[in-house]
């Protein structure tokens, strides 16, 4: 080389800049740059490692003379760990070796004893880009001293012109690689995604593994929510029959190791790595190298993928992001799969319910079209499912339009309605029927619900309650005047003695309260029955309470109770059947006493509310009713169930209810269970009094001892 050697040099770098840069995949570059750098400076042998920002080696390229070689990553580790290229990679410096048995940077390899060990010489320059260290280019001579100062300037100069396209080659193989791994992962999402079958799930999982990664065989493990042992469902492949069922117990060998620490392993050689153990041995495969990645769905890892034996005897560098991908896409559409088929389950089981359901159970649209009607209609109503499908509710039963609304407007809008009605057989009879209808949300649409009861038995019961009030009342009514008027007439003959007047007192009282059950009874079949309540006078609220106290003074006495007249003040005249009234408030007040423990305190006030009418209350601090009782207490017959409740026939608060309704007004209850209960009544204020109608009644009440 001339002294001036600028004018060649600049040339040589013109070159080697247009000869890198004219290419971008990774090894071409490197070759490239490889003879340039050999042609130039000299030498026989050359490499350049390639480093990722980490530093850690991803390519290399090596040359002797005029042949590339193939190179482990473990050789291009040791070499840039230790090595004449690690002091560089330390040191980021150029170094020239001008006697490498000299020189104790020179890391001696077996190839070197093959050579004879002779000494060689040898540069070895950092590729610097931006500031970044992309790698490291080592040239080599067979004799030593054949470098010196000027040709590591030389290589100096051609390596900082080359290392920005070594680093642009290097992005672009990432590049195309996060590309390739995203366009299998696309594929793969595609066709995992397609189905929500189980089986085809897996099945679609396997094969896009198979296809992506090339390998023999891939089978898929799921872990058992039980023991967490990993099971085998599906496998394809190579010998992979005998796969499915396979268990691996939680925890061991490497699928064990994946699942623990939820990352993706690669074992290139199966035979030389420990953690592959005989748990993982699949039946029927002999694995050389295998890939696992955790299946993971919501965060969890739900199982493993497996890719056993790549056909091109390695797996290429971007397996590991190709099987991690794979098993999160696996992830959540096998749990999704799953869920699914749990769905469809229960979806069965409900349909069992509905079909196995004791009452009938009536599907609709909003045009009363039937949709379903479950096998209890079938059996009930004697008609096919065909039949009732082609029919309408009303055509079923009567509907009443006053609860469901006009067109069912109001269960359309949410509200539920009850009514008692009449189912229509195909025989052409009926069946009184209780309907519970209301709107319910069906596979995304809205339907109507009707769950027809049949009420055949409570009705005859009704019946025959009916035919026993009529009984009572017949058969008693008339016994029981004679009675009154004998005890009456009693009551003017006989002689002033104590004793005969307390038992004429007791045989009164009993006497009384037969016959306002008696009337009660009667007063509840004509209420119901629609008559109107024509005795009607006017009279002070005040006159009422007091002669209702003063009838169950002796049962609170008896009970050690505190009964109490909270009715103060003035009050306007209400307007009611005397009798009637009286009775409904000694059944308040007997209830009362009655069901609060002794020692207990009763009270009953009044009080006006508006002009149109006055408010009472009975007040006790007894057990209170439950709020599920609260409603039905006012039903015919019905008591509260429970240990010890004192005997009654449950009439009593019905009567209560119809009577105070007939006047217009209002009966309910408030009561926290525990603290007591306060029955309320609201009755009309005497209207427009007028001297014939209204007359003030003061005295003691007169017990009708019959009514018509
Ligand atoms: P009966 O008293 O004959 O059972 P009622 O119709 O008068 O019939 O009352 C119905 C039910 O309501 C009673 O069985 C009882 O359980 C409940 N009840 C009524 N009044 C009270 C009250 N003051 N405290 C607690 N429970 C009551």
């Amino acid at each position: 080389m001339p002294e001036d050697h600028s004018q060649p040099l600049l040339e040589l770098l013109m070159n080697v800049s247009r000869e890198v840069a004219a290419a971008l995949d990774l090894r071409t570059v490197l070759q490239r740059l490889l003879f340039a750098a050999m042609q130039n400076v000299g030498g026989e042998r050359s490499s350049i490692i390639v480093m990722d920002d980490a530093g850690k080696p991803v390519d290399a390229t090596i040359v002797y003379g005029q042949r590339f070689h193939e190179h482990t990553t473990q050789q291009l580790r040791d070499t840039v760990e230790r090595g004449l290229a690690g002091w560089v990679v330390q040191n980021r410096k150029a170094a020239l070796v001008t006697d490498t048995t000299r020189d104790i940077r020179w890391l001696r390899r077996a190839d070197d004893t093959a050579n004879k060990n002779g000494a060689k010489s040898a540069i070895c320059v950092p590729l610097m880009a931006r500031d970044r260290l992309v790698g490291v280019l080592t040239l080599v001579h067979s004799i030593p001293n054949a470098f010196n100062e000027r040709h590591l300037e030389l290589m100096q100069a051609i390596a900082d012109q080359a290392s920005v396209a070594v680093l642009n080659a290097r992005l672009y193989t990432e590049s195309q690689r996060t590309a390739r791994v995203m366009t299998a992962l696309a594929e793969g999402a595609a066709a995992i995604n397609s189905s929500l079958d189980v089986a085809d799930v897996w099945r679609r999982v396997l094969n896009q593994a198979m296809q992506a990664l090339q390998v023999e065989t891939t089978a898929l493990a799921l872990i058992e929510n039980d023991t967490h042992d990993l099971v085998f469902h599906a496998a394809a492949g190579n010998n992979s029959g005998d796969i499915p069922g396979k268990r691996i117990p939680n925890g061991q060998g490497l699928a064990g190791l994946v699942v623990k620490k939820g990352q993706t392993v690669i074992v290139s050689s199966v035979k030389q790595d420990a953690r592959y153990s005989d748990a993982d041995h699949l039946e029927g495969i002999e694995a050389r190298s295998i890939a696992v990645a955790p299946i993971r769905s919501q965060g969890k890892v739900i199982g493993i993928l497996e890719a056993i034996n790549p056909t091109s005897g390695t797996f290429d560098p971007d397996a590991p992001m190709v099987v991690t991908g794979l098993g999160a896409l696996a992830g959540t559409t096998i749990q999704n799969a799953q869920v699914l088929a749990q769905l469809q389950k229960a979806h069965e089981r409900y349909r069992e319910l509905f079909e196995d359901s004791v009452d009938s159970i009536v599907l609709t649209d909003w045009e009363g079209r039937i949709l379903e009607a479950n096998r209890q209609v079938v059996t009930l109503s004697g008609h096919t499912s065909e039949a009732l499908r082609a029919m309408r509710i009303e055509q079923l039963h009567e509907v009443k339009a006053n609860k469901t609304g006009l067109n069912y407007q109001t269960l359309r809008l949410g509200g539920e309605c009850n009514y008692e009605s009449v189912l229509h057989l195909k025989d052409g009879g009926i069946i009184p029927i209780h309907v519970h209808a209301r709107r319910v949300e069906l596979e995304e649409t809205d339907s109507a619900q009707w769950i027809l009861r049949d009420i055949t038995e409570r009705k005859e019961l009704d019946a025959l309650r009916e035919d026993m009030t009529d009984m009572i009342y017949h058969d008693l009514r008339s016994p029981l005047g004679n009675i009154v008027s004998s005890l009456d007439l009693m009551d003017s003959i006989l002689p002033d003695d104590e004793t005969l007047r307390s038992m004429l007192t007791i045989a009164r009282n009993s006497t009384g309260r037969i016959q306002r059950l008696v009337n009660s009874l009667l007063d509840i079949s004509r209420l119901e029955s629609g008559q109107q309540i024509v005795d009607q006078n006017a009279i002070d609220p005040l006159i009422l309470i007091r002669e209702a106290l003063r009838d169950v003074e002796p049962s609170a006495a008896g009970r050690h109770q505190i009964l109490e007249n909270r009715a103060m003040g003035v009050l306007p005249l209400i307007w009611v059947d005397v009798d009637m009234i009286h009775r409904v408030f000694i059944n308040l007040l007997e209830n009362a006493i009655k069901y609060t423990p002794t020692g207990g305190r009763v009270e009953i006030g009044a009080q006006t509310t508006s002009g149109t009418a006055v408010k009472f209350w009975v007040r006790d601090n007894g057990p209170g009713i439950s709020a599920a009782d609260r409603d039905r207490i006012f039903e015919k017959f019905t008591r509260v169930r429970g240990k010890e409740v004192p005997s009654g026939m449950g009439v009593g608060l019905a009567f209560c209810k119809l009577a105070v309704q007939g006047h217009g007004g209002q009966l309910w209850v408030e009561s926290e269970p525990g603290k007591g209960t306060t029955f309320w009544l609201t009755l009309p204020v005497a209207q427009r009094p007028s001297t014939g109608q209204l007359k003030r009644q003061t005295g003691r009440l007169v017990m009708k001892e019959s009514r018509k």
